[in-house]
């Protein structure tokens, strides 16, 4: 027989086992939501396959999970009939990380940030938190529909090797068996792991099953009995002697009820946000849900949330988002970007219609437009929520409101460019700093507000930051005149005001870009002595026009400056600086 194969981890996987061993003690609970979720996730790629060729069930199409804990063998295992894994897959993905992302997260952390396991324990480390509690972790899979001869198994002790060797298994799927540390055999207790699965599993839509458990009484021998009798202790009969024993027969001990297809009145907070936890491996709390069925020509179930915290990776562009998505029931794909604008791409959920066919592909997702309608009742739904949250009077949706705009509300500023349809509906749900108020706490409503008699125009102003917006000479004429102006400080903003000329009956006015008229604020007398300074300083301009020649599109008397000499504008529908800078930092 020959010996096993030895294999290194990929070197991220090493530093990342690393940090699960080190720093995140804890958080030692995670294991099990872990590996229940690969377990749940194998029997929901099996089903998957199996829609296309039945035969991969072999036989056995009652997909499930089971726990299985030996005392004396100081193991927990995890044993589904799901897709399974060979020999190539288990080197692949228990050698290597599966996640995307999680190479861009290990590179961005910082090493006080990599000590902080709840840092590392929010962001999901997946198998490998079976090294938390295992000193060493064995894994035997077989893959569906290949011979029994072609078993795997793969072994680790967490450090910098594991060995695969071929082994016979006779059961499609997957079992993880831990070897638990003698620190953590508080795990080697049946309802220890069973709160656990209740905790984080209990919507897995499979049955997670656990060894029945009963109650034997000792069997006494006639010489006790005897005794016992000729004692006359009547009393000791009715005190049980015995033990629990475990049974070869299996319960499941999940809820295994998709908890989105129950009535919203039925589900409690808690659960919701237990789902969510479950759902996104976010340790927070959700900020806020919304959870409806959508009757019309298209019938779906949406439970979305808003989390409280963007993650690190809200601005790539590779950055995965979307729902999930179900077919009655049936898992069909993560991350179905299609189900949402990108624009809302930090919001979690799950979408389950009836009205999609059950082998519905990404591409097929991407022409339908039965998709596009869940998109935009969705997004609806999502500026519904939100706006519900900035118009209430009362403090705690205000201020889970503001929770909500310092985390994504430049995300949702790209709606203004992205979807045309709810352009106004965005707009009211934007918040800045102004010439008035350093706090980025002003609606353009709450500005219309303050405008004064005779403005025509929102005024605004975009600058890389607010003490460079707040410097910025173009302000000049308008401080002398009380004249309150937005400032945009972040590098969306320019770009995304390019989609808004006016709000609400309003023009805007970006005061960096051409020639600002200040209307029926400039009175009489100003007007005049704008008109005298045109005509003393020609000779001025025109001597500068000849010498700036084509590297200036013009050269102007201006109105708008108080204490500096000069300044440089844009022209109307071309790049400013800023713009110019961000499109750069894009390579474009
Ligand atoms: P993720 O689940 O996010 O992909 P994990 O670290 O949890 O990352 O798992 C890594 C990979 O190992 C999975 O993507 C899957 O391919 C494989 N895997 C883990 N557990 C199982 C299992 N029970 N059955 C089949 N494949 C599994
Ligand atoms: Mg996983």
């Amino acid at each position: 027989k020959p010996e096993p194969k030895k294999h290194s981890f990929e070197a991220e996987v090493a530093q990342l086992l690393h940090l699960v061993t080190h720093s995140l003690y804890s958080n030692s609970d995670i294991f099990v939501r872990e590996l229940v979720s690969n377990a749940s996730d194998a029997c929901d790629k099996l089903r998957f396959e199996a829609n296309q060729n039945d035969a991969l069930y072999e036989g056995d199409s009652e997909l499930r999970i089971r726990i299985d804990i030996d005392k004396d063998a100081k193991t927990i295992s995890f044993i589904d009939n799901g897709i399974g894994m060979n020999e190539a897959d288990a080197i692949e993905h228990l050698g290597t990380i599966a996640k995307s992302g999680t190479k861009a997260f290990l590179e961005k952390l910082s090493d006080a940030q990599k000590q902080d396991g709840n840092l590392i324990g929010q962001f999901g480390v997946g198998f490998y938190s079976g090294f938390i509690v295992a000193d060493t972790i064995t894994v035997e899979s077989r893959k569906a529909g290949e011979p029994a001869s072609q078993g795997v198994r793969w072994v680790s002790d967490g450090t910098g090797e594991f060995t695969t060797e071929t082994i016979e298994k006779p059961t499609r799927g997957t079992t993880v068996i831990l070897h638990i540390t003698d620190e953590h055999s508080e795990y080697l207790d049946r309802h220890k792991i069973k709160s656990l699965v209740n905790k984080y599993s209990d919507h897995i839509s499979l049955p997670i099953q656990m060894r029945k458990e009963v109650w034997q009484e000792e069997e006494l021998t006639d010489a006790q009995k005897t005794a016992n009798a000729e004692a006359g202790e009547t009393t000791k009969g009715e005190m049980p002697q015995g033990q629990m024993i475990t049974t070869d027969e299996w319960e499941t001990i999940n809820q295994a009820s998709a908890l989105w297809t129950r009535s919203p009145s039925e589900i409690t907070d808690e659960e919701y946000k237990e789902f969510y936890k479950n759902l996104t491996y976010d340790y927070d709390e959700p900020l806020t849900w919304t959870h409806n069925r959508v009757e019309g020509r298209l019938q779906y179930t949406q439970l979305l949330y808003i989390p409280k915290k963007a993650p690190f990776d809200l601005y790539q562009r590779e950055q995965k988002h979307g729902l999930k998505l179900y077919v009655k029931r049936v898992f069909i794909m993560d991350d179905a970007e299609q189900l949402l604008p990108m624009y809302l791409r930090f919001v979690k959920g799950v979408i389950d219609t009836a009205d999609l066919p059950l082998n519905v592909s990404r591409e097929i997702l991407q022409e339908s437009r039965d998709v596009k309608s869940i998109r935009d009742g969705n997004a609806r739904r999502i500026l519904t929520v939100l706006a519900s949250l900035a118009n209430s009077d009362e403090a705690e949706k205000q201020e889970k409101y503001k929770q909500f705009y310092a985390e994504f509300g430049n995300v949702l500023k790209e709606g203004l460019g992205e979807d045309q349809s709810n352009r106004d509906k965005i707009a009211r749900l934007l918040r800045y700093a102004t010439t008035n108020d350093d706090n980025v706490v002003t609606s353009f409503d709450d500005y219309k507000g303050r405008m004064k008699d005779g403005q025509k125009a929102i005024y605004y102003l975009t600058a890389e930051n607010l003490a460079a917006a707040k410097a910025s000479p173009q302000l000049e004429v308008f401080k002398k005149k009380g004249i309150e102006v937005i400032l945009m400080t972040n590098p969306v903003d320019e770009w995304a005001m390019n989609f808004m000329f006016e709000y609400d009956g309003t023009p805007l006015q970006n005061i960096a870009k051409g020639a600002v008229d200040l209307g029926d604020l400039t009175d009489e007398a100003e007007k005049e002595e704008a008109k005298k300074a045109e005509e003393t300083f020609k000779p001025v301009v025109e001597k500068l026009k000849g010498v700036l020649g084509s590297r200036a599109k013009d050269v102007r008397v201006s109105n708008r400056l108080v204490d500096s000499p000069a300044l440089l504008v844009t022209a109307d529908g071309e790049l400013s600086p800023q713009m110019i800078q961000m499109l750069k930092q894009m390579g474009q």
